[in-house]
């Protein structure tokens, strides 16, 4: 006989965690099932662990400036196993609360692989859990392009399963995962090379955030070959290499590592026995709601492809929960305007329109306000990265549509002021606001004079 639920949850990272969690705290019969340990991609392959390691570079970089401010600090090497091990047990940490709390919450965790039978069943070897509401968290996974010789390189899971630091790598990719690895590397004494097909880093970001990172990774001692598409992996006499579509061999690596995108997890779901429409790229077809088209079936995260982030995650399923068995019918995530950050070197964050898309939206309406300076943290340095920052604004009120920051600390400076935007502020409510002196941030709510004004055309746009 199977096991009934209210809601099942398939998958038990940011997503499925949250969703079963609220519909507990909401009285619900619950399960929970995922084949390892608790807290999925952002616990033990993404977010956490990359975060650590982005403090343990960021420590190492702030040694070299510790003389020109008086400190007499000598960097005596840099011990990788050590950070591993401090790494792994603040996951294992991680991975015990969340254990210990779905417990403490009454929920079922089911350990296995689960795949849907029909609408209400999911097989878990070979077990049969039955639910009135089915949701889909399976996340992503990392994306390897099949070619000659892709096997030669690790992905950002492999990255986080090395025991030894790697002294020559290669990274393919110059997205948000690409630069974030290659920083951490380049911070803590590796030799990094950057190979991306586009023609800016973070293409997907403001140009001037590419275009300040690109600069800044160049000061760092990061090869940055753009335009670089690459045909294969070989082994060479002296490592591992790099084959373009054209031109010479980048050779002499001792790792690779693929951070070329991700891919859903929706093949061997059994979503065609219940008749769930996926999309040909396997994202898992999702209306407003979170509702797949199979009525009780539901999927979040990083399966469904819309803003694959962990807030986005956990923001979705509670509000799901809460749709389902809180009585808010008409609950649902607003995905606009989400802000996000790139744990670089330095971060860059983002909140609302770049200006491209700004342009394409707004028109000649658009006023852009931008800055870029040297911060005082490194006044005293002879290097240091500059922080630029850059406010879009639209029509006659200047309605604040976009904010592109690149710098130390912006990654902290930017949710207060993604709630700002989220509210509806204009340029006039920043003027309004006194400024924290002296901070990088205040530059934000000083911006005096428009690079460029309603009616006027630019490069970027
Ligand atoms: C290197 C890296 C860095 C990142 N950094 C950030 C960051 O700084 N900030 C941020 O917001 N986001 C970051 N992300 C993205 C973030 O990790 C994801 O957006 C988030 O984890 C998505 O949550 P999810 O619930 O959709 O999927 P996941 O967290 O991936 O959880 C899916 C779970 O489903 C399980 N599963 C899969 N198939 C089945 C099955 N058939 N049955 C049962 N269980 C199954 C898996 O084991 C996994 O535990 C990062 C990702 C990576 C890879």
């Amino acid at each position: 006989m199977s096991q009934h639920f209210d809601l099942i949850a398939i998958g038990g990272g940011s997503g499925g965690l949250a969703v079963a969690e609220r519909a507990a705290q909401l009285g619900r019969r619950v399960a929970l099932i995922d084949p390892s340990r608790l807290g999925g991609t952002c616990v033990n392959r993404g977010c956490v662990p990359k975060k650590v390691m982005w403090y343990a570079a960021h420590l190492a970089s702030a040694v070299h400036d510790g003389p020109g401010f008086g400190v007499r600090v000598q960097a005596d090497g840099f011990d990788w196993p050590t950070l591993v091990a401090g790494r792994n047990r603040y996951v294992k940490g991680i991975n015990d609360y969340w254990e210990g709390y779905v417990t403490h919450e009454g929920i079922t965790h089911i350990t296995g692989l689960g795949r849907l039978t029909d609408a209400h069943t999911v097989e878990v070897d070979g077990s049969r859990y039955t639910a009135d509401h089915i949701v889909i968290a399976t996340g992503s996974r990392p994306l390897v392009p099949r070619m000659p010789g892709h096997e030669l390189g690790i992905t950002s899971d492999g990255f986080f399963e090395l025991g030894q630091q790697p002294r020559r790598v290669a990274v393919i990719g110059g997205g948000y995962i690409g630069v974030e690895l290659a920083g951490v590397l380049r911070a803590l004494g590796s030799e990094v090379t950057v190979v991306a097909l586009e023609d800016r880093v973070l293409w997907l970001f403001d140009p001037m955030v590419g275009e300040a990172l690109a600069e800044s990774m160049r000061e760092e001692g990061i090869q940055l070959n753009l335009q670089f598409e690459v045909a294969g992996l070989e082994r060479h006499s002296d490592g591992l290499a790099l084959r373009p579509r054209t031109g010479e061999p980048l050779t002499g690596f001792d790792t690779i590592i693929w951070a070329v995108g991700r891919a859903p997890n929706s093949a061997n779901l059994g979503l065609d026995a219940a008749g769930v429409e996926v999309a040909p790229n396997g994202l898992i077809k999702v209306d407003e709601f979170q509702n797949t088209n199979v009525p009780g079936v539901y999927a979040i995260g990083d399966v469904t492809g819309r803003e694959p982030l962990t807030p986005v995650a956990v923001a979705a399923g509670r509000r799901l929960a809460r749709r389902l068995f809180g009585g808010e019918e008409n609950l649902k995530l607003d995905y606009a305007n989400v802000p996000t950050v790139v744990f670089s070197h330095p971060p860059v964050g983002r909140v609302g329109l770049t200006e491209p898309e700004a342009r394409t939206l707004y028109g000649d309406t658009l006023t852009v306000y931008e800055t870029s300076f040297t911060p005082m943290r490194y006044a005293l340095n002879d290097r240091g990265p500059r922080t630029a920052m850059k406010l879009i604004c639209a029509g006659p009120e200047e309605r604040v549509v976009g904010i592109h920051l690149i710098g130390d600390g912006v990654d902290e400076m930017l949710q207060g002021f993604a709630v700002a935007l989220k509210m509806g502020a204009t340029k006039s409510d920043l003027d309004d606001t006194v400024a924290i002196h002296p901070t990088s941030a205040e530059e934000l709510v000083t911006l005096k004079v428009p690079v460029r004004r309603p009616g006027a055309t630019t490069a970027a746009g």
